[in-house]
């Protein structure tokens, strides 16, 4: 057996008809960015949500430039966020001029940390907060709508890895200011290309964030101010409407791999796994195990050899990477549980498309290898 970490390729083959047909659609209409298809999108994916408004861009990390300016933040504001996340909530906030300042993770969500949060708007006047709900788990936002409340921060949420996971039985995506999704083809919902999408909540902020994203324009070669190009292009957007037809499916089926795992893994030696926030409905982007006792590393090319796709997400965090080491502000208390997940994580293979085998397949090798590791 031969098991991929991740597989869109798979995604396509299970609506090949529907996709081909979207291809062919737009291929014959003539508008290729821009069109139709990214308005039918942008609504059909705000009733999903719940979101009053989206806006189509490029990419996900655009996404987070652009929510973040539509929700006011400029050059020179500090914006407090994750060093446990993708390295793209980081450049995002450093490509619009601000500066980040990083806070530390819980253990058992790996999402931010309030109390960490806390700290770090007490010292910082952080004029924006960007919680990433990161592995397709939710960040506690009733402790971190009340911090940024109180200290007069907005707050804007990066998504792109949480499509359709829920807090207290509401959308995430729908607490902030403004929130960031990724379409990149492995995410929860993934074009086959590049794509992202800004949800706002008033007509004030979606403009903005339109006219952001093509040069400043009010009219046609008019710019009001001084924009950028970050489209969402027809085929992309025609792409995405068939497969969010199918995202709750596709997150019932990663919801039943992960329980999967759970009762299969949970009588192991030195791991731990997953946990939810009991107030968190989470949508499983990521499983990743926790493997302890410095095994780690083991673990993973064991189960390399044994054609298993493994992963570290991230294998550095964004505060120890070279491009940012010793030049990014982060809680004065340090990032004790981000450097601790970061040594201990290891992602299982995880999408819609796993077959009931394929997991049972994983779980042996990983049960055989931790056995080992521990006699
Ligand atoms: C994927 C991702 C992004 C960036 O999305 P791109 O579409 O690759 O630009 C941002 N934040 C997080 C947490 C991500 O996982």
């Amino acid at each position: 057996m031969n098991i991929a970490l991740c597989d869109p390729k798979r995604a396509y083959e299970a609506q090949k008809t529907a996709l081909d047909a979207a291809f062919q659609r737009v291929m014959k209409n003539g508008r290729y960015i821009l069109g139709p298809e990214t308005e039918a999108f942008e609504k059909e994916f705000a009733d999903w949500t719940g979101a009053p408004h989206c806006v189509g861009v490029a990419n996900g990390t655009d996404a987070v430039e652009l929510a973040l300016r539509a929700s006011g933040v400029r050059a020179g504001d500090a914006v407090a966020t994750v060093s446990h996340t993708a390295v793209a909530t980081v450049a995002a906030v450093e490509r619009l001029g601000a500066v980040p300042v990083l806070t530390d993770v819980e253990l058992s969500s790996s999402c931010m940390s309030p109390e960490s949060l806390e700290r770090v708007l007490k010292r910082h006047k952080a004029r924006a907060v960007l919680p990433v709900h990161l592995y397709g788990q939710c960040a506690n936002m009733d402790a971190i709508m009340a911090l940024a409340g109180r200290h007069g921060a907005k707050v804007v949420e990066d998504c792109a890895q949480a499509h359709g996971a829920a807090f207290r039985g509401k959308m995430a995506g729908t607490f902030g200011d403004a929130a960031a999704f990724s379409f990149y083809p492995t995410k929860n919902l993934g074009a086959f290309g590049d794509g992202g999408a800004v949800l706002v909540k008033n007509e004030d902020a979606a403009r903005h964030a339109r006219q952001l994203r093509q040069y400043g324009w009010h009219e046609r070669y008019i710019s009001d101010f001084a924009g950028f190009n970050s489209r969402l292009d027809e085929l992309q957007a025609a792409f995405l409407r068939v497969r969010l037809g199918r995202l709750e499916q596709d997150n019932g089926r990663r919801r039943q791999i992960a329980s999967r795992y759970m009762r299969h893994l949970a009588d192991l030696p030195g791991i731990t796994l997953p946990l939810a926030g009991p107030a968190t409905d989470p949508v499983w982007h990521l499983f990743v195990v926790r493997i302890h006792d410095g095994l780690r590393d083991e673990a993973a090319r064991r189960l390399q050899d044994r054609a298993i796709g493994v992963a570290r997400h991230y294998p550095l965090p964004v505060h120890l990477q070279p491009a940012y080491r010793g030049r990014l502000a982060i809680d004065g208390k340090g990032l004790p549980n981000t450097e601790k997940l970061c040594g201990e994580i290891l992602s299982l293979p995880m999408h819609p498309h796993l077959a009931d085998n394929e997991v049972d397949y994983v779980c042996s090798v990983l049960g055989e290898t931790l056995r080992e590791l521990h006699r």
